[in-house]
């Protein structure tokens, strides 16, 4: 039975995970990782994970199954944090949010349900993306199309060339969005950016699929749901996949979720029952840890108000690495004006450094990034960073 089958084509960052675990240099470093590391080079605990974790140990709580679309207050803090507190939406009958497993998980369910339910069969994404993407869309029976967004030459944002490009799809074609933090050019849109992707989505009928995976990494939870926000606020219905991997270091519980805005309260009901269907049929129900310690947060002020300060902390980590990264480019003889790395926002920097120069990165100094020039911001630190900027300045010279 498993005779025909053939390997499947090797993951990109899969591989450079092997090849540095097997370097021998001291000075090694991963740059190629998409997780945040602390100063220690550590994937951190937060204090508030923790207190939640204590507090749910001392329960004894029963693991019965939780519902289909997952734990009522989970689904509930997640759009008060993706909306806002007093967003007219919260009891307008008009949000579904279902738990699910990652940020990955929600794009899955988003991308089966609208497949099954509404007969789409296009989607955009940004070029470049997150790899999985497109895999992740094509695996769910989708065309997957490109939209610009990254220019090469001002290391920022095509904002003409990505309106156009949107602008032209057939009508009524799902276009994903990265809502802040984009992976893995860290270029983001601003406020009157949105207001003229919002007004291009709207007229040609598309529906929008955004994808935040780093509220709170670009500059606080609020101003980094501005898109999702504009979105609510133009009145159109669409979907939102979130993660709490990054803004809760809790990489390995898979905890995301999939909200649904619908365009007026009589949906709500029927796309409901039609997306318990989705996930009944798939893997039934959710699991019920991640979820249990993330809405224990997000519930309790003095909890909330740990977290906010531990996410601020990873953020400005982030943004000194960032300027460190510039300020020592530039000490080590680089000309070239780097100061793009300070403008990028979340954990990644396309760097501009192209593929020849990654290789000799790795081969010649054991720091390994991807070979599009990605550098995870995060796995930056005061030990590691002096050698990094000597390497980059080297290759970016020769
Ligand atoms: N979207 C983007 C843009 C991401 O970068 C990631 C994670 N790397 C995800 C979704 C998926 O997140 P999760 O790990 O929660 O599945």
């Amino acid at each position: 039975v498993f005779s025909p089958v053939e390997m499947a084509p090797r993951d990109p960052i899969l591989g450079l995970n092997e090849a540095y675990n097997a370097d021998t240099r001291a000075s090694k470093v991963n740059l190629g990782v998409g997780v945040y590391y602390d100063e220690n080079g550590k994937v951190p605990l937060l204090r508030a994970v923790e207190a939640a974790e204590q507090a749910r140990v001392a329960e004894h709580a029963p693991r019965a199954y939780l519902p289909i679309e997952g734990l009522a207050a989970y689904d509930q803090a997640v759009q008060k944090l993706l909306f806002g507190q007093d967003s007219p939406l919260l009891t307008a009958n008009r949000l579904i949010t279902a738990q699910s497993l990652g940020g990955t998980g929600a794009l899955k369910l988003g991308a089966d349900f609208l497949y099954r339910q509404t007969g789409k069969r296009l989607v955009a994404i940004s070029n470049p993306s997150w790899e999985n993407h497109r895999a992740l869309f094509e695996a769910a029976g989708y065309e997957v199309v490109e939209y610009p967004y990254y220019h090469p030459a001002t290391n920022g944002l095509d904002l003409d060339g990505m309106l156009k490009s949107i602008e032209a799809l057939p009508e009524g074609s799902v276009v994903l969005l990265h809502a802040c933090c984009h992976n893995p050019t860290g270029v983001d849109l601003s406020l009157t950016d949105w207001a003229k992707v919002i007004d291009v989505v709207q007229r040609r009928n598309h529906v929008p699929f955004l994808d935040i995976a780093y509220q709170g990494f670009g500059e606080n939870l609020q101003d980094d749901a501005m898109a999702v926000r504009l979105f609510a606020e133009s009145g159109l219905a669409f979907l939102v996949a979130s993660s709490f991997s990054k803004s809760f270091s809790l990489y390995g519980e898979r905890v995301g979720a999939l909200t649904l805005v619908t365009a007026n309260s009589e949906e709500t009901a029927p796309v409901l029952s039609q997306l318990k269907r989705v996930i009944r049929t798939n893997y039934s129900n959710p699991p019920t840890h991640g979820a249990q310690v993330v809405a224990k947060v997000l519930t309790n002020p003095e909890l909330y108000s740990l977290w906010e300060q531990e996410l601020a902390e990873m953020r400005v980590r982030i943004k000194a690495m960032r300027q460190a990264l510039v300020e020592k480019l530039q000490a080590a003889g680089v000309t070239q004006d780097m100061s793009f790395i300070q403008r990028q926002r979340g954990m990644f920097s396309y760097s501009g450094l192209t593929k020849i120069q990654v290789e000799r990165l790795a081969s010649e100094f054991g720091i390994y990034a991807v070979g599009s020039g990605r550098i995870c911001v995060a796995a930056l630190n005061q030990s590691n960073i002096e050698h990094v900027a000597n390497a980059v300045a080297t290759v970016l010279q020769e």
